[in-house]
């Protein structure tokens, strides 16, 4: 008789107390009216400060589908989504919110997808941002907008977390060891034949987003620095036609003395002046820019483990 198939449901959980019990009360009704497939629950506790951890264990205790990891501090959900996967042993992985905001409902077909369908991955593409608000949505569409021409990968608005893998597309995920972590160019680096269903964008169940909009800045610029090499490329760019232009008003300055031309004012130290902020101030710019992946280096090279486990189940 053929192995009955596994469907591992990763939750990376960061204070998430006042979700938690509804998550795990609605995920397993869904994953109970799948016949064909047996199901586990890998939580992943990301050095939560409330109750989330004994919430947790407490689950483990009563439900042995239910399995936890505990971070030793708050790593982030890169982090989180990479432990709960390197975890998890089913034939299938998806990726949750517990906040509620990934339908469970969606499971049912997203498993048809991989299952019988033939597709490696079944991913929930987010329509419309009710939840957030009008500037939040606005940057974010204008992020993807930018991140998709500058990384050539696709990393559209929408396309989240929210997706049931096979063991194959898992493993490749689970290859890419990188520190500085950005799973939506992950997943678009490493392929795969990916079906989408369309979901309406709904408010957390419980509890605040644990985004500030400076964290999702500084989570947008990683998905940039860490997939492309176009802002370092822009720098030689800028800083050629800077040069051409500094040659241009030289040669200009020095037509002008020679031949008594009276072709522009270049005398004044003010624009002298502006010149010289102007050109330092770029080069500083883009030798921040050369920082930023310096350091991504640094850290790629230190080969720091992604996470730390204090306990597990
Ligand atoms: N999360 C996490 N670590 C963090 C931040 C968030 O594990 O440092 C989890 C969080 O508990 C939730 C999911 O990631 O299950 C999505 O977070 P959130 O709902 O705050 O993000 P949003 O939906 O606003 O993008
Ligand atoms: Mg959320």
């Amino acid at each position: 008789m053929k192995k009955r198939e596994k469907i591992s449901v990763i939750v990376p959980c960061y204070n998430e107390e006042a979700s938690l019990p509804r998550f795990y009360r609605e995920t397993k009704a869904v994953l109970q009216t799948i016949d064909s497939a047996d199901y586990e629950m890998v939580f992943v506790d990301d050095g939560s400060t409330d109750q989330t951890l004994r919430i947790l264990r407490q689950l483990a205790e009563e439900d042995s589908r239910c399995r936890y990891v505990s971070f030793s501090r708050n790593f982030g959900k890169e982090a989180g989504m990479y432990a709960g996967l390197s975890e998890a042993s089913g034939d299938y992985c998806v990726i949750m919110d517990a906040d509620l905001q990934h339908p469970p409902s969606l499971l049912v077909p997203m498993y048809q997808a991989v299952h019988e369908e033939g597709y490696d991955c079944c991913g929930g593409k987010r329509c419309g941002r009710d939840g957030d608000g009008a500037v939040r949505s606005l940057c974010s569409r204008l992020f993807y907008k930018i991140g998709k021409k500058l990384t050539h990968m696709d990393m559209s608005d929408g396309y989240g977390d929210f997706r049931m893998m096979n063991r194959a597309m898992t493993d490749a995920v689970l290859k890419m060891k990188e520190y500085n972590r950005y799973m939506k160019g992950i997943y678009s680096f490493v392929g795969f034949q990916t079906k989408w269903i369309e979901f309406e964008n709904v408010e957390r169940a419980q509890g605040e987003s644990k985004w500030s909009f400076r964290s999702l800045l500084s989570y947008a610029g990683e998905g940039i620095f860490a997939f492309s090499a176009v802002p370092l490329k822009a720098a030689g760019i800028v800083g050629g036609l800077l040069l051409a232009a500094a040659l241009v008003l030289l040669l200009l300055k020095l037509a002008a003395g020679i031949f008594r031309l009276p072709l522009a004012d270049f005398s004044g130290i003010g624009i002298l002046l502006i010149f010289l902020f102007l050109l330092s101030g770029l080069q500083m710019l883009f030798l921040y820019i050369i920082g930023i992946y310096l350091s991504k280096d640094c850290l790629e090279n230190k080969k720091r483990p992604i996470y730390i486990v204090r306990e597990k189940k």
